[in-house]
């Protein structure tokens, strides 16, 4: 076998991804378009990472569809958990990494990962927005910014201010009534995220943290969160800089396992 393609696709709440490896290893392309399942953004995501790569569909060996849209897809090869996908995706962007915090537009999940990037256990939180990207949404919408201006505003944090409501619509109802006495908006911005650390770190607590720890999905993009989280978990947290697409990279390292077989 000299060149196998294999695409993953992470079709999301909120977003679609593709990698395109090169024998499971070297990276061809990757597309990441801001619209999920039940839209036209999983097709416009395929057709950018093979523009990109100048590939046609034709030569690629596999396509394996994870994350929630995963069944919409037509023509895939493979359909895997995103669990699965996320842990071997983590396990190539982290080598070594042990436990991954993976935090998406609507759940959040902690797995732990063996040395290969086999899923060994994991806990999700899936039922509710709060220690979501979800959150983090609505928070920067009521402070008139884009969640990609957060991370900026806590750097410059002197202190925080704590968000007792571990509810995402009371927590907003919150954050209203704090802008409205004037808080400074920086403190503020560092009280929301810690306010998913602490969510987030209860989760990794119950599964048991085993170190090195590593990132994945949108959120490990905020490193006012991933800041956070070090500080309310006493551990270095690694980021790849491809961590939202973890899950698509994973899903391209699957079929290229599926190939070797
Ligand atoms: P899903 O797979 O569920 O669609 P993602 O893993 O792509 O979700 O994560 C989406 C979340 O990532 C958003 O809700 C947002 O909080 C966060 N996010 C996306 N882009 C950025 C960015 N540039 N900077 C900071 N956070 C981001």
């Amino acid at each position: 076998m000299d060149e196998v393609l294999t695409l993953g696709i992470d079709i999301g709440s909120t977003t679609s991804k593709c990698v395109l490896l090169k024998n499971g290893a070297e990276l061809v392309s990757s597309s990441l378009i801001s619209a999920g399942t039940g839209t036209s953004g999983p097709q416009r995501a395929l057709d950018a990472a093979l523009k990109q790569a100048d590939v046609p569909l034709e030569h690629l060996s596999a396509i394996t569809a994870t994350g929630y849209g995963r069944n919409s897809l037509d023509g895939a090869d493979f359909i895997v958990s995103e669990l699965s996908c996320h842990a071997l995706g983590a396990a190539a962007l982290m080598p070594g990494v042990r436990t991954v915090i993976d935090i998406g537009g609507q759940d959040a999940k902690v797995l732990r990962v063996g040395l290969s990037g086999k899923l060994e256990s994991f806990l999700m939180n899936d039922k509710c927005a709060a220690g979501t990207g979800r959150f983090l949404e609505v928070m920067a919408r009521i402070l008139e910014l884009d969640v990609s201006e957060l991370a900026g505003m806590d750097e410059q944090a002197a202190g925080k201010v704590s968000i007792s409501s571990t509810c995402t619509v009371f927590a907003e109802s919150e954050v209203i009534s704090q802008l409205a006495k004037n808080v400074d908006l920086h403190d503020l911005v560092a009280g929301i995220h810690a306010s998913v650390a602490v969510r987030t770190a209860g989760l990794v607590r119950r599964l048991g943290l085993t170190e090195p720890v590593g990132m994945t999905g949108g959120v490990a993009r905020n490193g006012g969160v991933v800041r956070a989280l070090e500080t309310e978990l006493g551990v270095g947290i690694a980021v790849s800089p491809q961590s939202q697409l973890a899950g698509a990279w994973g899903a391209a390292v699957y079929g290229w396992n599926k190939e070797k077989e």
